[in-house]
This record gives structure tokens, C-alpha cells and sequence, in this order.
């Protein structure tokens, strides 16, 4: 079984870290929607002008903008046949009825959601401002993406669990441990031990 994956949890939980992990482990592409409106800031495209003070601020960007971003990547060759692993989207309940729309064909067949305690989180962000200066971890805009994330994007946790494919995993530990926990949920969920796709996609 392919694997499409998508991978929740807060702001500095590690999904970015652990999600590069992941996606080189099982041969997926790893689609972050962070990082793509960072490039497309990086590189003064249309798209980057009208997001650009929006992420510097903590907020989020517009669902149909980033759906169809989102929409785009998920077409091409390597997510279709290989699978993928989606970090930062959804992050909406509007953005997870559009994920289930584009996917039908080939819906997501795990959701991690990766907890880590939110005073965790404000701990490791203040860090992460020290080190990488993103205008985005200043405490304000800290404040507003956690809160953000409470209100739009924990909701997602219901969504998907009504969906039978939630695997929750304890985010809290060294990135060794927390990788291997993550390997034995998504194995657990989808039955794949690693290396999923390889070769053809069986639907
Ligand atoms: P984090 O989850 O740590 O805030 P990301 O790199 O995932 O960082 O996202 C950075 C910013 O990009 C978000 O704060 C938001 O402004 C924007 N963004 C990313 N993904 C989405 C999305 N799915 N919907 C709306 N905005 C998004």
C-alpha cells in the first residue's frame, strides 16, 4: 500500500523535522505548505507578495489560495504514484472537505496527530527564534499561531478519526524515539513497516 499521510500537531511539535524523516524513510514526497509560501516569498512571486505579511504576522492564509497550491503538488508524478506526506495543510476544516475532495480517488490513509504540551511548544519556539530568525516566532506571533491552531486545527483531530485513520503519538522525547514511535503507528494504521510505495500504487 502507498502511503499518503498527513501530519498534525502544534506549532514547534517537530513535525517539520520528523516529516523529513519520514518522508525519506518511506520514499514519499514531503509536501510542506510552510515551506512552500516561504520559496515563493524567497522568490518574489505574486503568490509570496500576498502572503508574505500574513505569515509574519501568524496568520493563515486564505483556504482557496493554499487549497490550490496544494491541489497543484498533489497532481504531480512523484505524490501520485509514490505517495506523500503532507506537513502544515490541512489546517482547516474547510482545507481537510478539500483535501477529501482532491484525494478521493486516492484518499489519505493516515493522520498523525504528534502531541507535545503546549508550554513545550512556546519553550522550544523562543529557542527556535535565537537560533533561525523567523519573523513568525516573535511571542506575538507565537501567541496567535497556538491559538490559531486550538481553534481551527484541533477540530481536524474529530474529523479524522471519524474517518478511522488517526494515529495519535507522544511527541515528547529524543528525535530518535519519537521517529521510531511514529514508524510503529503509521504501521500499525496502514501496515506498511516502510518503504511503501516503491514500486506501483495498488489503487
Ligand atoms: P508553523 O506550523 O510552525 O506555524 P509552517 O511552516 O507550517 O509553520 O507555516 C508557516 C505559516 O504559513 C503559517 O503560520 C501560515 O501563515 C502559513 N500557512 C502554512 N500552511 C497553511 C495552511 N494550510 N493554511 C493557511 N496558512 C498556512
Amino acid at each position: 500500500m502507498t502511503i499518503r499521510l498527513v501530519l498534525l500537531g502544534r506549532q514547534g511539535s517537530g513535525k517539520g523535522t520528523q516529516g523529513a524523516r519520514l518522508a525519506s524513510h518511506y520514499g514519499i514526497a514531503h509536501i510542506s505548505t510552510g515551506e512552500m509560501l516561504r520559496n515563493a516569498i524567497k522568490h518574489g512571486t505574486p503568490v509570496g507578495k500576498v502572503v508574505k505579511d500574513i505569515i509574519d504576522n501568524g496568520g493563515l492564509v486564505a483556504d482557496d489560495l493554499i487549497g490550490s497550491l496544494v491541489k497543484g503538488r498533489l497532481g504531480e508524478s512523484d505524490a501520485r504514484t509514490r505517495g506523500y506526506l503532507l506537513d502544515g495543510f490541512p489546517r482547516t476544516l474547510p482545507q481537510a472537505q478539500l483535501l477529501d475532495d482532491i484525494a478521493r480517488a486516492r484518499p489519505v490513509n493516515v493522520v498523525v496527530d504528534l502531541e507535545v504540551p503546549r508550554e513545550m511548544v512556546i519553550a522550544r519556539l523562543s529557542a527556535r527564534l535565537a537560533a533561525e530568525h523567523r519573523a513568525d516566532d516573535s511571542p506575538e506571533a507565537v501567541e496567535r499561531r497556538l491559538a490559531l491552531y486550538e481553534e481551527q486545527t484541533a477540530p481536524l483531530i474529530a474529523h479524522y478519526r471519524k474517518q478511522g485513520v488517526l494515529a495519535v503519538v507522544d511527541g515528547v522525547g529524543t528525535p530518535d524515539e519519537v521517529f521510531a514511535r511514529l514508524v510503529s503507528a503509521i504501521h500499525a494504521t496502514t501496515g506498511v513497516a516502510s518503504r511503501g510505495g516503491g514500486g506501483q500504487p495498488r489503487r
